[in-house]
């Protein structure tokens, strides 16, 4: 229970390192007032013996701001995560990240924002890891979390519209193409309002994460929301990512709104596998290239970020064709020079992960 007279204040403190307030990410678990002292008890799952002390002191600070309270007890209970599980070390922790225990790998695709094509090259990603595994004898090990709660365009991607089933109180994920594939697309009712989707992120997602039944597999790819607000965080903070990958377009203006969400991953020690160029040039007929929305954005957000340009994908009418079809080009045009950047960047990826 939080005392009405305590959340505001409560509100204004941010978890060290993040935008976001310790109520909302749910550390409160419980603040009464006793006569005129606040008693406040969080629950934290950190390893940084910094962070205890930093929040101690300033929620201390904070109550102090409140009218007839003259001291508080902040109690914290500090759990240790025991690792994400992937290997990787994180300086700061935020909510107890979900682990995916039969996953092997989990990157995210991210964007700072919207319409650059960042479901288009997840689920192209997603389906050029299975071909390539397929051909090392592993088929069937690719699994798809589409986190995009403003536009959940991955089911008309890849073609599908199914409800998942419940089985044991878990969401069984739907395949096509070979790939497992989990939507918030499936999951939201189109009349939800979009302004109710945000604050339903964090619960949402963690659901996702923990109720989903990905089985065993060797890479998930989780398309994240556009952006680089609380939401994206929050969840690049549940998931136990091993990297990230950022889609931009060849603009000069990119370059700081890629810079962003670069900035967000590396606050959680998330490293980054590179950036891949969109709609980067229309292929003449000739063979030449028109660089119809200016040359070198991604190239140069790549060294910014020091971090490699993965690729470069053309503007190609096939592309929104078929996503529109729900048939990615890797499936439908394997040998068009989008559909071989796609396999080319999951060579890379998949090389760089260890796969
Ligand atoms: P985002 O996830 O960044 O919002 P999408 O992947 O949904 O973007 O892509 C936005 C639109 O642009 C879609 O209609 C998609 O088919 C189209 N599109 C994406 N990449 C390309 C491309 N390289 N060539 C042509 N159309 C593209």
């Amino acid at each position: 229970m939080i005392d009405d007279t305590l959340l505001p204040a409560l509100k204004q403190v941010k978890y060290p390192g993040f935008s976001r307030d310790i109520v909302s990410f749910g550390l409160v678990t419980g603040a009464t007032v006793e006569g005129n002292r606040a008693v406040v008890a969080l629950a934290v799952s950190t390893a940084d013996e910094r962070i205890p002390r930093l929040l101690k002191q300033d929620v201390e600070q904070a109550l102090a701001t409140v009218q007839g309270i003259e001291g508080a007890d902040v109690h914290i209970s500090v759990t240790v995560p025991k690792n994400a599980g992937h290997g990787q070390k994180r300086n700061v922790q935020g909510p107890e990240q979900q682990r995916l225990p039969g996953v092997k790998k989990i990157i995210a695709v991210a964007s700072g924002k919207g319409g650059v094509g960042k479901s288009t090259v997840a689920v192209n990603l997603a389906c050029a890891f299975d071909k390539l595994l397929s051909e090392k004898g592993r088929p069937h090990q690719v699994g798809l979390m589409d986190c995009d709660i403003y536009g959940p365009s991955v089911p008309l991607m890849m073609g599908m519209s199914a409800r998942p089933e419940v089985r044991d109180n878990m969401l069984t994920p739907l395949e096509n193409f070979g790939i497992r594939v989990m939507s918030m697309g499936f999951l939201l009712d189109e009349s939800t309002p979009v302004v109710w989707r945000g604050p339903m992120v964090m619960k949402t997602i963690q659901q996702f994460a923990a109720n989903v039944d990905w089985g065993e597999m060797d890479i998930l790819v989780v398309d994240l929301p556009p952006g680089t607000g609380d939401a994206q965080l929050s969840l690049v903070q549940t998931l136990p990512l091993d990297g990230a990958v950022i889609v931009t377009t060849p603009q000069g203006v990119a370059v700081s709104v890629t810079r962003r969400g670069a900035m967000m991953f590396g606050k959680v020690n998330v490293p980054l596998l590179g950036v891949a160029e969109n709609m980067s040039y229309l292929e003449n007929p000739d063979g030449s290239k028109s660089y119809i929305f200016g040359q070198g954005g991604g190239e140069v957000a790549a060294r910014d970020l020091e971090t490699p340009l993965l690729g470069q994908i053309p503007l190609d009418p096939s592309i929104s064709q078929g996503s529109e079809r729900g048939i990615p080009s890797v499936i439908g045009h394997p040998d068009s020079t989008a559909g071989q950047s796609f396999v080319e960047m999951a060579r890379t990826l998949l090389t760089k992960l260890e796969l």
